[in-house]
């Protein structure tokens, strides 16, 4: 390593000095947070709306690698895949619950970093930070995040309420965080082979940046509070192919998509033709675009086409018909339960 900062054990602080530290940012800016961070639970009020909680765990190694997620991102990225699921219920997110594994190898710097992130999505959605745990770690980092959110009795939207001929839809793009990775990951082989390379990565920023700082369409609440509610929702974490089966397989129904409809940047198709992956395997199979599948009744066609935040990529079957694709050329392919292939 070129140069070696001072880094600070973790163990000069002691557990109530770090606690101390990485939760002094910590503000409550709904009211439904009536005591946060400090005692030894925190008191949620959500009156006479319903309460949505999911929980979602990061494991050093396994969902990130420190050597080219830096860890401001990484913060951020844990807060989005974690109230995403809040949004996919139609729910607005409120309160983070965040419990920390920290191995003798992670600083009081690293886990500042990790926090300025954590903090700065907390502010940006408007969530509220209410407590959480520090414990040590054998093996790697580990970051348990546990969304807390609320919806107005009776909004909710499950996967399992979709019929046939209902409209499916996605919002975004999908299948540039899986290139980003691509490109991280070539980028880390190069700087193993030549540490002194300096690539210029300016053409593929976009891809880049939906891999490591990923957002939640939280501005779809306000669309469905307007036009109504969806018939079922998921988020998109693990890939177009796969969400599609959890909503068909919970709705008992089939579905026909169109992979001309599928929302693809430009981005995401020139950096797939550099390494030979196409655009729609990477939006079928690539996961962590962190948008939303959704489905609606077929008489919301007009109103949903005048919302350029939605693209209506195709609609659901009987059940017997199973998951389907047609292709650009007009083939059929069945989507399978692994994800999508072109042979
Ligand atoms: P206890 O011993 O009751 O579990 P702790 O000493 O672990 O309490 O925590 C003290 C307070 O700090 C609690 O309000 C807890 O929720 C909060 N807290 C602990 N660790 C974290 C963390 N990593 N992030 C946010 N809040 C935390
Ligand atoms: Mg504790």
């Amino acid at each position: 390593m070129a140069e070696q900062k001072e880094l600070t054990p973790i163990s000069a602080l002691g557990e109530f000095g770090l606690i101390e530290r990485i939760t002094k940012e910590a503000r409550c800016q709904n009211l439904s947070t009536k005591l946060g961070v400090g005692d030894d639970a925190a008191i949620l009020d959500f009156s006479d709306h319903e309460t949505l909680i999911s929980s979602d765990m990061l494991v050093e190694g396994v969902h990130f690698d420190l050597s080219y997620m830096p860890l401001k991102h990484l913060g951020y990225k844990s807060v989005v895949v974690s109230i995403s699921d809040i949004v996919a219920m139609n729910g607005t997110p409120s309160q983070i619950i965040v419990s920390i594994g920290a191995s003798a190898r992670t600083s009081v710097e690293a886990l500042d970093e990790l926090y300025s992130g954590i903090n700065d999505a907390c502010k940006h959605y408007q969530v509220d930070l209410v407590g959480g745990d520090t414990v040590s770690s054998r093996s790697g980092l580990v970051i348990s995040m546990m969304a807390i959110g609320y919806v107005e009795k009776g909004k909710s939207v499950k996967r399992s309420g979709a019929k046939a001929n209902d409209l499916i839809c996605v919002t975004g793009d999908l299948g540039a965080a899986y290139m980003g990775l691509q490109i991280l990951i070539r980028e880390k082989e190069v700087f193993k082979v030549n540490p002194n390379s300096q690539p210029d990565l300016s053409t593929y920023e976009y891809i880049i940046q939906r891999q490591l700082k990923p957002e939640t369409p939280v501005n779809m609440l306000k669309i469905f509070e307007n036009i109504g509610v969806p018939t079922s929702m998921i988020d998109i974490s693990d890939g177009l192919s796969s969400e599609l089966i959890h909503l068909c397989k919970a709705s008992k129904t089939g579905c026909v998509i169109y992979e001309e409809q599928l929302p693809i940047d430009h981005t995401t198709v020139d950096f797939g033709m550099e390494i030979q992956i196409d655009g729609t395997i990477a939006a079928m199979n690539g996961g962590e675009d962190y948008e939303l599948l959704f489905t609606m009744p077929l008489d919301m066609y007009d109103t949903i086409k005048r919302y350029p935040e939605i693209r209506v990529i195709g609609h659901m079957t009987d059940e017997q018909k199973g998951c389907q694709l047609i292709g650009k050329d007009g083939t059929l392919v069945q989507i399978e339960a692994q994800g999508y292939s072109h042979s």
